[in-house]
């Protein structure tokens, strides 16, 4: 028998271009740096991926290394890291991860865990430089191979949107790292944070396995849209009409709006279920002692 509670850590999972930022993170770092309008990039790789029938993530990082060595460019790790300065954020977002940690350790005295992860299609080149990397527990996004001239050639992590949910069950087994195998068994009371502890935030069709997935197994799924956006909109009344999300609101991340509400609403309901179950935990320990 266990003899310590261990499942009091929540987890916020976040997708990153669409959902904590409004473009995609390419078109505020490299395309610009390459002078590549994002409209005629992404039509390319649209192009190419049904030309080739070829996955349209493979298709994107192929296109950016063949852009950069005809530019004649050097786009080695430490420049993309630094283009990342470039990204904007939804508002609300640079203050929005102290404002939810402040909130559950002051809900639940300090006993209740939270730590946030993005999984993101974009590069994590990119990622290691934003100005809210420090909140992270864990970045999982697509990766590149870079050669002894420091040039990228080739993918050494590719994420799409069905392969994001390995991610999911990573966090939820606590085997973080991508080199250890994830397969292995391991029975629900022993994951580091069960998926009734997460809370998946996405903007749209590409999340939907990684929602399904926290939902179906007891987690919570939130949408958010571009405000004043409707096309955005209408992914979100989608996702709700399907029951893949909880919620949707506009990716106003700022104190006192909807988003912020609705996600201390389900941090509640979370937080009163792990004391519940701390409880439950300790009563069940102690039935036979006299
Ligand atoms: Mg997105």
């Amino acid at each position: 028998m266990r003899k310590l509670f261990k499942q009091h850590t929540i987890a916020m999972v976040y997708d990153f271009d669409g959902t904590l930022s409004p473009q995609p993170m390419q078109e505020y770092t490299v395309l610009p740096e390459l002078g590549v309008s994002p409209q005629a990039f992404w039509d390319e790789c649209q192009r190419e991926a049904k030309k080739y029938n070829a996955d349209a993530m493979l298709t994107y990082m192929r296109l950016l290394t063949e852009k950069i060595e005809a530019k004649q460019t050097h786009l080695n790790k430490k420049k993309l890291r630094d283009l990342a300065k470039g990204i904007r954020y939804f508002p609300g977002v640079e203050t929005w991860f102290d404002r939810i940690n402040r909130h559950v350790r002051e809900t639940s005295a300090g006993k209740i865990k939270i730590k946030h992860y993005i999984i993101s299609a974009g590069l994590k080149e990119i990622l290691e430089g934003i100005k809210i990397r420090k909140y992270f527990e864990r970045m999982y996004a697509s990766e590149y191979y870079f050669d002894h001239h420091d040039a990228a050639r080739f993918p050494t992590v590719v994420i799409n949107d069905t392969s994001k949910t390995q991610y999911i069950f990573r966090i939820n087994k606590g085997i973080e790292d991508i080199n250890q195998s994830i397969n292995d068994y391991m029975p629900e009371c022993e994951r580091p944070i069960p998926f009734e502890n997460m809370l998946y935030i996405g903007d749209g069709l590409t999340d939907v396995p990684c929602m399904t997935v926290t939902k179906n197994n007891g987690g919570f799924a939130l949408a958010v849209y571009k405000p004043r956006n409707p096309q955005s909109l209408a992914v979100c009344r989608k996702l709700a009409r399907a029951n893949r999300i909880d919620y949707f609101a506009p990716a106003d991340y700022r104190a006192g709006k909807t988003l912020e509400k609705r996600v201390k609403l389900i941090l509640d309901v979370i937080m009163a279920r792990i004391m519940f179950h701390r409880e439950q935990f300790t009563f069940q320990r102690g039935i036979d002692r006299p």
